[in-house]
């Protein structure tokens, strides 16, 4: 008998939690998308920035990114001239 008690309570437990974590899931779910403007989504421009965006998005993880970084290293940041933003050894390095 006592068993069965720790089990619904546990059951209870586990339940409350599932509401917990799915619940607000549900609730943002309204609040996080805009709405549909059909003038906006029809635009010419709007279409070919839907269609350009991951070009740039490929670009810049394929390209740009790699590119940073490579100038971000020792010996080429002072080539390349590359002055970092963030504070840290190559930071204090370059002033
Ligand atoms: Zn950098």
């Amino acid at each position: 008998m006592k068993g069965r008690k720790q089990l619904v309570v546990c059951r209870c437990i586990v339940m409350i939690a599932l509401i917990g974590i799915i619940s607000p899931l549900f609730s943002s779910v309204e609040a996080l998308a805009d709405e549909y403007d059909p003038q906006e989504a029809g635009h010419p421009l709007r279409v070919a920035a839907y269609l350009l965006h991951p070009v740039g998005v490929l670009i810049d993880y394929a390209l740009m990114r790699p590119a940073h970084w490579l100038v971000h290293q020792a010996p080429l940041d002072s080539i390349f001239g590359h002055e970092s933003k963030t504070s840290g050894p190559s930071a204090m390095r370059n002033g």
